[in-house]
C-alpha cells in the first residue's frame, strides 16, 4: 500500500522538493533551480525530470507513492490544475501544470499557492499544532498569508482570501504593487521594512547607525534594522515600532473577524524573533477586543523553510482513499 507523499515548493530562484511519510516526516528534499528563461516553459519539465529520477534513485517504486502536492506562486485554479500570472516565474501566461505533472511522473497531483500551502505546513507539523484556527502570514519579499477556518483552508471565491499582505494599514498611503494604497506587505514585507527605515531617516535629527547607513547611501537591509535595533539604536528601534505597529494592527483586524486559536508569522522576516513578536504582540493586544485578546496567539513559525514542501505534500493526502 502507497505510504508516502511528494511535496513541491516551487518559487523563483529554487524548487523544493521532497520525499515524505505519509504521517509529514521528511524522508529526503532536495533543490533543483527554477529555469524561468523561455517563459518559464522549462520548469514544469524540469520537476519531472527530477522527480522522476529521485524515485529511480531511491528505495521505493512509483507505487510507494499516494500523490504529489506543490504550492506555487501567481493565481492558482485548483479545479483545473492551471496556474496565471506568476510574473516570478515568467508565467504570464496560463500554464497546464496539473495534467503534464501527472502524465509525466504517472502519480495524481494538485497545487495549491505558496503562501496557502505553506500555512497547511505550519497547521499539520509546525506551530499551528492542528488547532482547526489558524491565521499564517508569511513576511518575506512580499507578504502572504493563510486562512484555515474550521479545519479547511479558505480559497473565497477568486482565490483571494487570507491574502493578508493586501489588508489596509494605512489610508492613502505608500502604493503597493496590488494597485492600492496602504497595503501591510508594503511596511512589513523585507523591501517594505527597508522602505520606511529610508523614510524615517529623512526626518531623524539623532545619533544613529542606521541614520548614518541611510545618509551614507549604504545598502541596508531589514535584517541589519532589526539586528541594530536589538542594539539600541534609537532610529532602528523606531523603524522596528513603526512596523510592527502596522503588523499588530492588521493581525487584530483579522484576529477580531476569525478569533483563531494561533497567528503564525513566518517568512524571513520573522527570523527577528523576539525583536519583531514582542512589540508585535503589544500593538496586537491593544487593538483585539477582549475576547480574541484573552484567546488568539501569536507565535513564531517553526518550519523555516521546509514549511512549503510539508504543507504541500499534504495537499496529496486527499487521494489516499482513492488509490
Ligand atoms: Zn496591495
Amino acid at each position: 500500500m502507497a505510504r508516502n507523499l511528494i511535496g513541491i515548493d516551487l518559487g523563483g530562484t529554487t524548487t523544493k522538493m521532497a520525499f515524505l511519510s505519509v504521517s509529514g516526516e521528511i524522508l529526503t528534499k532536495w533543490n533543483i533551480p527554477t529555469d524561468i528563461s523561455d517563459e518559464g516553459s522549462h520548469i514544469v519539465p524540469n520537476i519531472i525530470e527530477s522527480i522522476n529520477q529521485h524515485i529511480t534513485n531511491s528505495e521505493f517504486s512509483k507505487d510507494d507513492f499516494i500523490g504529489i502536492g506543490m504550492g506555487t506562486p501567481g493565481s492558482v485554479d485548483i479545479e483545473n490544475g492551471t496556474v496565471i500570472g506568476a510574473f516570478n516565474l515568467n508565467w504570464k501566461k496560463r500554464q497546464q501544470v496539473r495534467d503534464q505533472i501527472q502524465a509525466g511522473v504517472g502519480l495524481q497531483f494538485i497545487l495549491d499557492n505558496d503562501a496557502n500551502v505553506a500555512s497547511l505546513g505550519e497547521y499539520w507539523k509546525g506551530a499551528g499544532e492542528k488547532d482547526a484556527d489558524v491565521v499564517f502570514v508569511t513576511l518575506g519579499t512580499g507578504v502572504g498569508g493563510g486562512v484555515i477556518a474550521g479545519g479547511r483552508l479558505l480559497h473565497g471565491i477568486n482565490g483571494g482570501a487570507g491574502e493578508l499582505g493586501h489588508v489596509t494599514v494605512q489610508p492613502n498611503g505608500y502604493l503597493c504593487t496590488c494597485g492600492k494604497r496602504g497595503c501591510l506587505e508594503q511596511y512589513a514585507s523585507a523591501t517594505g521594512v527597508v522602505h520606511v527605515a529610508a523614510d524615517m531617516a529623512k526626518d531623524f535629527m539623532g545619533t544613529s547607525r542606521l541614520k548614518e547607513m541611510e545618509d551614507n547611501q549604504e545598502s541596508v537591509t531589514s535584517k541589519m534594522i532589526f539586528y541594530l535595533a536589538d542594539n539600541g539604536d534609537i532610529l532602528a528601534n523606531q523603524v522596528v515600532d513603526r512596523v510592527t505597529f502596522y503588523l499588530g494592527l492588521a493581525l487584530a483586524n483579522v484576529a477580531n473577524i476569525l478569533n483563531p486559536a494561533n497567528i503564525i508569522i513566518g517568512g524571513g522576516v520573522s527570523n527577528a524573533g523576539n525583536t519583531l513578536l514582542q512589540p508585535t504582540t503589544r500593538y496586537f493586544q491593544e487593538n483585539a477586543f477582549p475576547a480574541v485578546r484573552d484567546s488568539t496567539k501569536l507565535r513564531l513559525a517553526q518550519l523555516g523553510n521546509d514549511a512549503g514542501v510539508i504543507g504541500a505534500a499534504s495537499l496529496a493526502l486527499r487521494f489516499q482513499k482513492s488509490n
